[in-house]
């Protein structure tokens, strides 16, 4: 092994991060690099729960987020925190970076938290976070998180990594179902009404009705398993740890039911897709005076002096 993978595994944090920061590189070296490191790590892989974790901002998806990761740690869990934030690359400002967040888990040992890599595109904020993944499980990570904002395609995205999706949902004054998109829900295994605390209580224990009555007119996500919709309150701790059992118990059933094993194995098959996509990018993108070319090209298609798919070819015959 390398030195940096033998400092990995051997639970090294400051290795830990540098090899996120090598996985998150654009640069070509450090891709090949990355891809290498990546290859020794893989066999020490694929054993920790993967969740996926969304919800609007201001959801407290942070707040539940940090609740639930100390409740798995005094379980004797080790968990990891990784954000996709795709909002960051276009806006220049970031929906969960831009403040301190979790630092009680963050203090912890047991804990190692990640913001999002800025990117240019989704895809590529994803295939980073997929090899974040990776990394952290080969640290001795056993459980990951996967934190999107909730409001766009990363959700998506990210089903492609995680095991399971948790919904964080808040008793925003009545209308919180229209703050959740559809896409979103059908994704969910799990949903947490946080914010069950307080004035906010009724309005709470609305938001679970309102939003089991949605869930039952979805199509079920997975045979056998049903959509609990349960009742949080992060900043009081009550229903976290009922939402860990019922997390543990999503991944129970995807194991027992030999889902697990299909879903992983499709996801690989996705991540090799993407690699494909991602290369065949670098590769016409690579070749000799294609960037300026490109450059021409996209001026051209958006004046209509060039038809998009004519442009591609142009382009892609570049490269042979
Ligand atoms: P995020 O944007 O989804 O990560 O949301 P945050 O975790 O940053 O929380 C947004 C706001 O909601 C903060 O002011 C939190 O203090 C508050 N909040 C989070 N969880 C709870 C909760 O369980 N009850 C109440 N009353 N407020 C909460």
């Amino acid at each position: 092994m390398s030195p940096l993978a033998e400092r990995v595994t051997s639970g090294d944090r400051r290795a830990l991060a540098q090899a996120i920061t090598l996985v998150e590189s654009t640069r070509a070296d450090h891709r090949a690099e990355a891809r290498a490191l990546l290859d020794e790590l893989l066999p020490r892989t694929g054993t920790s729960v993967r969740v996926g974790v969304s919800g609007a901002p201001g959801a407290g998806k942070s707040t539940l987020i940090e609740a639930l990761g100390l409740h798995a740690i005094a379980q004797g869990h080790r968990v990891a925190v990784l954000a996709v934030d795709p909002s960051s690359s276009r806006s220049g400002g970031s929906i969960l970076g831009d403040k301190t967040r979790m630092t009680d888990l963050g203090r912890e040992e047991a804990a190692y938290i990640r913001p999002s890599p800025s990117g240019a595109t989704l895809g590529g904020v994803a295939r980073r976070t997929r090899e974040a993944l990776l990394v952290c499980e080969a640290a001795g990570f056993d459980v990951v998180v996967i934190e999107t904002v909730g409001v766009g395609q990363s959700e998506v995205a990210v089903a492609d990594l995680v095991d399971l999706f948790l919904l964080i949902a808040s008793p925003a004054g009545g209308d919180e179902l229209q703050g959740i998109k559809r896409g979103i829900m059908e994704l969910a295994d799990v949903i947490v009404v946080n914010k069950a605390d307080g004035d906010l209580l009724p309005s709470a224990r609305r938001a679970v009705a309102d939003l089991r009555n949605a869930v039952h007119l979805l199509r079920p996500k997975r045979a056998g398993w049903e959509v609990e919709v349960q009742l949080a309150s992060a900043l009081e701790g009550t229903g976290v740890a009922e939402a860990w059992d019922r997390v543990l118990a999503g991944i129970e059933h995807l194991r027992t039911t030999g889902t697990l094993e299909s879903l992983r194995g499709e996801q690989a098959v996705s991540w090799m897709w993407d690699e494909v996509r991602e290369a065949l990018m670098a590769r016409a993108l690579d070749a000799p005076g294609a960037r300026s070319l490109a450059k021409e090209l996209a001026a051209a298609v958006a004046a209509q002096q060039v038809s998009p798919s004519e442009a591609a070819v142009r382009l892609l015959d570049l490269s042979g």
